[in-house]
């Protein structure tokens, strides 16, 4: 029978679950939980609990152990589904039965891709035929699409058969293998052994989850806690389909007398009126504040303040307090500031294998394998400087890093030799000769037994004994190491198990490819930790407060896109597929299950209080506060959010950094001075700028020096002086009106600058020579040694220019850049089989001398752009331009926002009457292929690669773009929007994270002058 029982926000009823189950034998009963916290918790109370996985496992032992003498199955990790993809796809290829994915499949991420789609695909319990049977009956794809929804057919009925011929199963099959054992036993007249089954803490259940839950209860009493009121839909869109899938078969549960949890009136009244259709506003106690801060820095700042204010007046214990946020990477400085402030935080139980030093020292030692030049050098000095050398090979790592900063070695050689000399250290020596003896190319499983054979070489567990009995280290620090060693020593016995299935297994790789592997894999393992520390704050994301419960909470964070956090779903399917498809009975999930999720984490993290919730946001012209914000005001008639500040006075400072602050601002130089040379200097004119003083906030309000500012700034634009002015006026007015230029990067190596324009260059070249052409594998070997004579040109070009050194580090980095070029060209004729867009013109410049004026009028003003094109291309009578870049890609949303160049380069490439331009978009050198391009939505799907058609609209809303002359209007009034600031001399500097690197402005900005100091002196920075 299946009893179901809708938890209102805000109730817990773990304890009547518990009281249930305390009332059968031990081994009749579980309590199915969802997270290990909540099975911890269980257990705590003497009742067997388990997670959703673990309870398929038990399932599946005993209904086979019933129907025949065992179901011989295993379960294979995460990589080994990546691995047998991987190959399945590559024969697809091999037989031409990938057209579609032809282009994609060799990219990075895409087999991660498409093992996250088989597994959203395998969750919702469909079967190859299901699956083809929705394609179908899909109406309305275009002819591409559908041969999309074939191949993404195709790839999945072979990855199921695969599992099924090798008795392997991944996480879905894991859930299926349970619901069919379930259903045979069920037919075979069995029982399953238990008399009942408690599931909590879950807020939903994918199909073959409430497939086994369907199953067991009808074989033993099923209880499932939901959290769902009827009544308020909104708040449970996350819950919805679960509850409307439960209630077709289960008995709807009175709700037993639950005590009132403790919270202060005005908690009490958000979770019983958030998203509730009767809210009526009340006053508001002093339970709730919501406060704005400057930035995210001052919003740490400001709470960890009050934290340790409270603490040290001891009116709450730090195990009382939570600070929540809703992704931890967005607050990974936080950790740091606990310890400015001295506010004690739980240490994880748990932490990733992958960034444990023990690990860190063994990927350190196959770095060294295969570089060359000065990257092979860098590589030994990080491996030299690892925290454990001490330990292990007892050497000195600050005179490794005094000789390391005193001489530019290109040479490891040298370099060792030097540190030799200098330390006489033999372990060294004798450890060196062993990683030379590292193999370049090796199998899987060999690479394994020599990284498990060195690592057991660093005797790590017995050293660590040692240190521990004479005190050098703690017990916590000894335990740990030695459970990184043995989990490391774990993680190279399970890896080649991962590969036995797939071709790559029985295949060598090279060392750097099987230290990605090994990262890949240490990242996905989690390290049993030893905390020091129980009594600190909790510091936890959202998503982890299932009926979590601390007297005070801080939400971090609640401003737009951070939180509420919506996540893109696999890109092969958008949303509007996902919506499709849910139709034709195949429930993908999509972005609006992520809108039902993150409402249910702010509602849990609200809920989590008892005395007192505080919400914090800072907004800036990118994001204003969270919609949640605003929510929780609705409900009082007298809540107001309060703009705090982080600025201290000085006899209130709680930590050096607030101290140095403080006496910044109050002028104290002397007091500065003493705490540390130079501070005094630097400090004043931080505080000039802070208190905006006329002359240092970069705002000139002298009407004549503004007329020149303006005259010298000139009515001719580039896409990157106006995208400079966007990210910093400052930057622009230091740059384009004082003419100052960016900094040059020192060394040997090349900048990104001038590799960037090196590759620009080979490409103008190698496109020039094939323009109107279609490239063909079978031309592969031929256009490849074209390539490389046409780098060796380019980079002698560059050479007797001046333009590079090409002393030893450029000769390994030219390798690296060919490497780079060939990747392109493989890319590059993949993209041009799949279409019938051809290269026409490369470098093509517009708005200088003699190629044609490009005007754009803004608000009665004319201004002039002008630019170059690295290429278009032509399909029929329409054009698509390109733009290489060998950094980072503008992202899709930042499309005529902070990205300029691709619209004007747009519009530029209409006014020249190239006729009917239909796109373009940012093609990665580093990741060689095409990002996410802009179309017009007619043209949109002409290109074989994922595209858009959005921009923001005048009220930072998404808003498709029809046509050309949109796309104008849209520029038009962005850059109307700039050139009226730089009228009004608005140059204030606008820092941005690692702003001020290579940055002209940094020395005179004031940006954060104490704070940078501090940062550089960081050894770990
Ligand atoms: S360092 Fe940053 S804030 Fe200062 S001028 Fe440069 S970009 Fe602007």
């Amino acid at each position: 029978m299946l009893h179901l029982l809708c938890v209102p926000s805000g109730s817990d009823l773990s304890d009547t679950f518990y009281q249930k189950a305390l009332q059968h034998k031990f081994e009749e009963t579980m309590l199915v939980a969802s997270s290990e916290a909540l099975v911890g918790k269980a257990r705590m109370q003497g009742i067997r609990a388990v997670t959703f996985d673990a309870l398929a496992n038990a399932v599946t032992e005993q209904c086979s152990a019933q129907l025949r003498d065992s179901l011989v199955v295993r379960k294979i990790s995460r990589k080994a589904q990546e691995l047998i993809l991987q190959d399945i796809i590559d024969r697809l290829l091999q037989e031409g039965r990938l057209p579609y994915f032809g282009r994609l499949a060799g990219k990075k991420g895409f087999i991660r891709s498409a093992a996250s789609l088989m597994e959203q695909v395998g969750s919702c319990g469909a079967t190859a035929e299901e699956i083809e049977t929705a394609f179908a009956h899909w109406d309305g794809r275009s002819p591409a699409y559908r041969q999309k929804d074939r191949e993404v057919a195709e790839i999945y009925r072979e990855y199921l058969a695969y599992l099924i011929q090798n008795n392997i199963y991944d996480m879905s099959g894991l859930y299926r293998v349970a619901a069919e054992e379930l259903a045979a036993l069920r037919k075979a007249g069995g029982t399953v052994t238990w008399k009942a089954l408690y599931f909590t803490g879950f807020y939903r259940f994918d199909a073959l989850q409430l497939a086994i839950i369907r199953l067991l209860s009808q074989s033993c009493d099923v209880w499932v806690a939901l959290p769902y009121e009827p009544g308020r839909p909104e708040l449970y869109g996350a819950a919805e389909d679960t509850y409307g899938d439960l209630m077709q078969y289960a008995a709807q549960e009175r709700l037993p007398a639950v005590p009132a949890a403790e919270r202060t009136a005005s908690l009490r009244h958000i979770v019983r009126n958030l998203r509730s259709p009767d809210k009526q506003p009340v006053p508001a106690d002093p339970g709730i504040e919501i406060w704005q801060l400057a930035d995210e820095h001052e919003e740490m700042r400001a709470v960890l303040r009050e934290i340790r204010q409270q603490l040290r007046g001891k009116t709450v214990k730090p195990s009382e307090i939570a600070v929540v946020v809703r992704r931890m990477e967005e607050y990974s400085g936080m950790r740091d500031l606990c310890d400015e402030y001295g506010v004690p935080v739980q240490a994880e139980d748990s932490a990733a294998l992958a960034a444990s030093p023990v690990f860190r020292f063994v990927a350190a030692i196959l770095e060294t394998v295969s570089l060359h030049g000065r990257e092979k050098t860098e590589s030994w000095i990080a491996f030299l400087t690892q925290p454990l050398q001490k330990i292990v090979l007892g050497l000195k790592t600050e005179t490794v890093i005094q000789l390391a900063e005193e001489h530019y070695y290109t040479d490891y050689r040298s370099f060792l030799s030097d540190v030799l000399e200098k330390t006489g250290c033999e372990a060294l020596d004798r450890f060196r000769q062993e990683i030379d003896a590292i193999p370049a190319k090796a199998g899987i499983q060999e690479y394994c037994d020599i990284t498990g054979r060195l690592l057991s070489l660093t005797k790590l567990p017995e050293k660590a004994g040692r240190l521990y009995r004479e005190g050098q280290i703690t017990l916590t620090g000894f335990k740990n190491t030695v459970c990184a060693c043995r989990e490391t020593q774990s993680l190279l016995q399970k890896l080649p198990q991962d590969y036995r299935f797939c071709r790559s297994g029985k295949q060598t790789a090279d060392c750097a490819g099987f230290a990605e592997a090994l990262q890949e894999a240490a990242g996905r393992m989690s390290l049993s930790l030893r905390p020091e520390n129980r009594e600190g704050i909790a510091f936890l994301p959202a998503v982890d407060l299932e009926y979590a419960n601390f007297k005070q909470v801080y939400v971090l964070g609640l401003r737009e896109n951070e939180f509420p956090f919506y996540k893109d779903e696999n890109w092969i399917y958008n949303d509007s597929e996902r919506d499709d498809l849910a139709a034709l009975g195949i429930p993908l999930p999509s972005s609006a299950d992520g809108y039902g999720e993150d409402i249910h984490f702010f509602m849990n993290a609200c809920a989590a209080a008892r005395e007192r919730l505080v919400l914090t946001y800072f907004a800036d012209e990118e994001h204003n506060a969270s919609p949640y914000i605003g929510e929780i005001l609705s409900l009082f008639t007298d809540l107001e959010v309060k703009v705090k500040k982080a600025e201290t006075a000085v006899g209130d400072s709680l930590s050096r950094e607030e101290l140095e602050l403080a006496l910044a601002r109050s002028g104290q130089t002397d007091a500065l001075e003493q705490m540390e040379p130079g501070l005094a200097e630097s400090a004043g004119s931080d505080r000039k700028r802070l208190q905006k003083s006329a002359g240092w906030n970069g705002n000139p309000d002298d009407t004549m020096l503004l007329q020149r500012i303006s005259r010298q700034i000139g009515d001719r634009f580039s896409a990157s002086k106006l995208e400079t002015y966007r990210s910093c006026p400052f930057k622009f007015l230091v740059t384009y009106v004082w003419k100052q230029k960016e900094a040059e990067a020192a060394g040997e190596d090349m900048d990104a600058g001038q590799r960037g324009s090196l590759l620009h260059r080979v490409l103008e070249k190698f496109i020039g020579k094939h323009l109107g052409e279609k490239l063909r594998e079978s031309q592969h070997a031929e256009l490849q040694k074209e390539l490389d004579e046409i780098f060796d040109t380019v980079c002698q070009e560059f050479a007797d220019k001046g333009g590079l050194y090409p002393g030893d580090f450029w000769q390994h980095d030219k390798e690296q850049q060919r490497l780079l070029l060939h990747r392109w060209l493989r890319s590059e004729i993949a993209y041009s089989g799949q279409g019938e867009w051809r290269p026409v013109s490369t470098e093509k410049a517009f708005g200088r001398k003699d190629n044609g004026e490009v005007a754009l009028d803004i608000n009665g003003r004319r201004i002039y752009l002008n630019g170059k094109i690295d290429r278009i291309d032509r399909a029929g009578d329409a054009f698509f331009i390109t733009d290489y870049k060998s950094g980072d890609t503008p992202k899709q949303k930042e499309f005529a926002d902070t990205d300029l160049q691709l619209p004007l380069y747009l519009f530029a490439a209409a006014t020249q009457n190239e006729g009917n331009v239909a796109g373009g978009g940012y093609y990665s050198l580093k990741d060689a292929e095409r990002k996410a391009s802009f179309m017009f939505p007619e043209a949109a799907g002409t290109v074989p690669w994922k595209t858009f058609s959005e921009a923001k609209d005048a009220n930072g809303n998404t808003a498709a773009v029809t046509d050309m002359k949109e796309l104008q209007a849209t520029l038009q009034r962005v850059l109307g929007e700039l050139l009226e600031r730089m009228a009004q001399g608005d140059f204030s500097p606008t820092p941005a994270k690692d702003c001020e690197r290579n940055c002209p402005a940094a020395a005179v900005c004031r940006f954060r002058v104490i704070t940078r100091d501090r940062e550089e002196e960081d050894p770990n920075g």
